[in-house]
């Protein structure tokens, strides 16, 4: 059964708002040493503590600001090299229930085309994705009674089953509202990845006024949303703010508490982190000028920062950004980005005038995935589909890429390149084909045991697929 809300002692959260207004008083104004200290503990793999946290977000100086970003960059090389890893949203239904004044999906909103997808349509939609070449979704729906956790644990089910050809989805990850423990387990059966919850914003009168309505106005039951993931044995989450919505540092801040809450309930702490900014939403007067935009400026100063926290979390960057922002934020820690994604429901499968319509928001980033994987390529960087920890049993697959020494050399660049092989075999262009061997050729002298991924790799031009250590 749905259930529609539960009530938590919403007075003492994990998030300390007072605290947090004096951390960010208090750290104004940082001196270097101070700052260059706290970069040294990062690049170290320590996770900061919130007043360190705090300190970078008062950093102003432009030179010592240059030291944040040098920072982030050397720490993503050092740890995880220059995989990025590329996923596709698919959107399967917006009926809503809630009322997200930033979303086109809002229960009030006339102007949105309501539409969820039947289970044929699903299934071209897949179809779709699979001859791009995706491996790897994340799967969005509204908040719905009919989104039932049977519902959404089906839809998954149905993701994987089918396959085009060589091709097949091998990971879900899922964004939808919070459930029950028992609703959690329902799902996890399917084979879910990483169960997302965005807080949206942690400041807590913010939020009731920007959530008026439906289970979603209950700040407490979604914060403490992946506790209840984790207590029903989902290993990986993730967790995330909506940019835009109330002051960027309070949300970073909030993001670092979070993490430590989970970090210290559960030993582990999120998957990964999600950072999106507000996009123009159909129907959604705020969502064209955000109470707290965020500038461009900001938002690199706040990606790296999060880096910096949160040394061993993936970071995810959507298309919700412009593709001249992300190429330069990739750069500072984002491990994942989409790409070639379509968002109005329906949309891989067909050419649809009504799109926007069907859309939650309007996207920045409209490159097609094979123009996604060509930049990235140029630019030096592996483009992978890589699901093999998650295939192999290894939930916390970005806990152990940067916890163990060695490990990305040993498992996740032989597996990207794996998986690289894969797309370029299967889906590229001869102008991708190309780049992409070339890469191959380039990344072969840098791997630890060259003649058995050579060995591999030949597996795969004879025919072989998912091939993984
Ligand atoms: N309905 C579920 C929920 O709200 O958690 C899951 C799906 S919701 C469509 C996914 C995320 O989209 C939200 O958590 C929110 O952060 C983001 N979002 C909503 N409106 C947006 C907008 N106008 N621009 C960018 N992101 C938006
Ligand atoms: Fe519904 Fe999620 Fe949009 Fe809120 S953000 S209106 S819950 S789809």
């Amino acid at each position: 059964m749905y259930v529609f809300t539960k009530e938590i002692d919403t007075e003492k959260t994990f998030i300390p708002e007072e605290e947090i207004w004096e951390l960010l008083e208090k750290t104004k104004n940082p001196d270097r040493k101070k700052v260059l200290e706290i970069l040294d503990k990062s690049l170290n793999k320590n996770r900061l503590e919130p007043e360190e946290v705090a300190t970078l977000l008062n950093v102003e100086d432009p030179e010592l600001l240059e030291e944040i970003f040098h920072a982030a960059r050397t720490l993503k090389e050092r740890i995880y090299g220059n995989r990025i890893v590329l996923f596709a949203p698919l959107y399967i239904g917006n009926d809503c229930i809630n009322d997200c004044v930033y979303c086109g999906f809002r229960t009030s909103n006339r102007e949105v085309y309501r539409k969820t997808l039947t289970f044929e349509e699903l299934r071209n939609e897949v179809k779709a994705l699979v001859s791009k070449g995706h491996k790897r979704l994340i799967v969005v729906y509204g908040e719905h009674p009919r989104y039932s956790p049977e519902f959404i644990a089906e839809t998954i089910r149905i993701i994987y089953e089918t396959k085009v050809g060589n091709g097949e989805i091998r990971r879900v990850n899922v964004n939808a509202a919070p459930q029950t423990v028992e609703g959690y387990r329902i799902i996890k059966e399917a084979g879910i990845g990483t169960f997302q919850i965005f807080q949206e914003t942690y400041h807590q009168p913010t939020y009731k006024k920007l959530h008026p309505r439906g289970p979603k106005s209950n700040y407490a039951w979604r914060l403490y949303g992946l506790d209840r993931a984790m207590l029903a044995g989902i290993d990986d989450v993730g967790i995330g703010a909506l940019f835009g919505l109330f002051n960027w540092k309070f949300e970073v801040m909030g993001l670092i508490y979070h993490t430590i809450h989970l970090e210290e309930r559960f030993g582990v702490g999120p998957h990964t982190i999600s950072f999106p900014r507000i996009e123009p939403a159909v129907g959604s007067e705020i969502s064209y000028n955000p109470p707290h935009k965020v500038s461009d400026e900001d938002f690199k100063k706040l990606v790296a920062i999060i880096r910096l926290a949160v040394p061993y979390t993936g970071m995810i960057l959507t298309a919700r950004e412009p593709a001249d922002l992300r190429k330069e934020v990739l750069k500072m820690g984002v491990s994942q980005i989409d790409g070639g994604s379509s968002i109005g429901i329906g949309s891989y499968s067909q050419d649809d005038p009504e799109k926007v319509r069907k859309s939650q928001f309007i996207l920045g980033d409209n490159r097609s995935l094979e123009e996604v994987i060509q930049d990235l390529l140029k630019e030096g960087y592996i483009p992978s589909f890589c699901t093999a920890c998650y295939r192999m049993g290894r939930t916390g697959e970005h806990f152990m890429e940067f916890a163990i020494p060695g490990f990305v050399k040993r498992f996740c660049t032989p597996n990207a390149l794996f998986t690289l092989r894969e797309y370029l075999n299967d889906y590229a262009s001869e102008e991708t084909k190309k780049l992409g061997y070339e890469l191959i050729q380039k990344e072969l002298e840098r791997v630890n045991n060259r003649d058995l991924v050579e060995k591999y790799l030949e597996r795969i031009d004879s025919g072989e697929r998912d091939v993984r250590f």
